[in-house]
């Protein structure tokens, strides 16, 4: 057998000359022309272009209602307050997912718990968020990880004989597919999020949708400082009071950000197809190679596919992730983890006493898991320059 190739963590020529990074947004000479239409209009926040690009994607969508804030975050934020979570109260959650949705539920002075995670799709167990039920739980909020659906059937189910509010963080998963149904519509609220890693990229934006009233006007009031009327509406009617009736915030989305969004938005289809060209190719690349585990697709569901996991698996691997994580860096290849578990990271240990083993499922998935580089543009060769320095790593790494 020839000698493995040296790996450019130790000197050697990297895999490609220029970097490569794990997402990159993409904007086109269309996005440009509808941000200066926005810019040479009577409105650059609180006007038009927001009520269309809420209108836009609320079709897209197929919900009733959809409400932009000024990121996920803060439409994570907007989620929890609809929802209506006080002191006191408990939200079921995924440790598997970006700190923001679990700070949303602190937000609110509520307290997550965390449940462990499908081995399979990485969301949220149906099983373990029911184990974890409390006298003070009031919702449960489940990520639909790496663009992939969460069980939301199973997982409603849980919080219908409970009485428990469903907001879905889909900050990966525009477009998504779960049965025949859209992500936007799976959940009694659901959180999308527009920063530029995202499908939609407007800069920093998010958007919540639902099919409740009543938790659209929350909404709404909420992201608007907790006045019940909008600036436009009150210049419509010839009015100046503008009458706040509870603590919200400034969250709103500008028309800039939204004329840019629902350019974007209007492209999505094509840019699903092209993650999804992406996640094939490097399905049939790794097939049959021992030392990975590949992200899964359920049947009856269609992942956005925001990013795309690989799994180390131990017993084929012989150096720690991170050091194959910085091998690949070497080579000019972008991989990097997502993520942490939550109940793991310092200001949640630090502030609840969590420690390893509360949900070992996610912990180990977490630890094993790399995220190559996928996003629409990337073409035949990136993928392949992908391929060849991972095989490279692995070679030098690898069990035998
Ligand atoms: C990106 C992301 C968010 C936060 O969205 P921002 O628009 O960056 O505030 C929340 N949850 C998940 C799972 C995300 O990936």
């Amino acid at each position: 057998m020839a000698a493995p190739e040296k790996l450019a963590l130790f000197g050697g020529t990297p895999a490609r000359a220029t970097l490569l990074p794990y997402g990159r947004h993409e904007i086109t000479p269309e996005d440009i022309d509808a941000v200066v239409r926005a810019l040479r209009s009577d409105w650059i926040t609180g006007g038009p272009a927001v009520a269309k690009f809420e209108a836009a994607f609320a079709a897209h969508a197929a919900s009733r209602h959809a409400v932009s804030f000024s990121s996920g975050t803060a439409a994570l934020h907007g989620a929890v307050y609809a929802a209506a979570l006080r002191p006191g109260d408990e939200a079921i959650t995924t440790p598997l997912t970006f700190c923001a949705t679990a700070n949303a539920i602190l937000y609110q002075s509520a307290e997550p718990r965390f449940a462990d995670i499908d081995d399979a799709t990485l969301t949220l167990d149906p099983d373990a968020a029911a184990a974890r039920a409390s006298p003070r739980t009031r919702a449960l909020i489940a990520v639909d990880f790496a663009g992939h659906p969460a069980d939301w059937d199973q997982l409603r189910a849980v919080a219908a004989r409970r009485g428990w509010i469903t907001i879905a963080d889909a900050a990966h998963a525009t477009g998504a597919e779960y049965r025949g149904r859209r992500a936007g519509t799976l959940a009694d609220l659901t959180t999308f999020s527009f920063h530029p890693v995202k499908h939609i990229a407007a800069g920093e934006g998010g958007m919540v949708t639902t099919d409740n009233d009543d938790f659209a006007a929350r909404l709404r009031r909420f992201r608007n400082h907790g006045i019940a009327s909008e600036a436009r509406e009150r210049q419509a009617r010839g009015e100046w009071q503008a009458e706040m009736v509870d603590l919200g915030y400034n969250y709103r989305l500008s028309d800039i950000a939204c004329a840019l969004a629902r350019s974007q938005l209007a492209r999505l289809d094509d840019q699903l197809a092209a993650r999804r060209r992406l996640r094939t190719a490097y399905d049939a690349a790794f097939a049959a190679w021992p030392e990975l585990t590949l992200p899964a697709e359920r049947p009856d569901c269609r992942s956005a596919w925001h990013i795309y996991p690989v799994r180390l698996r131990a017993d084929r691997v012989r150096a720690p992730r991170d050091e194959i994580l910085r091998a690949l860096r070497a080579e000019n290849i972008g991989a990097t983890v997502h993520y942490t578990p939550v109940h793991l990271l310092p200001y949640y240990r630090e502030r609840f006493g969590y420690a390893r083993g509360l949900c070992p499922r996610a912990e180990a998935a977490a630890a094993a898991s790399i995220t190559l580089p996928l996003f629409p543009r990337m073409t035949d060769d990136d993928i392949a320059d992908v391929v060849r320095a991972l095989r490279k790593v692995l070679d030098y790494f690898g069990s035998n």
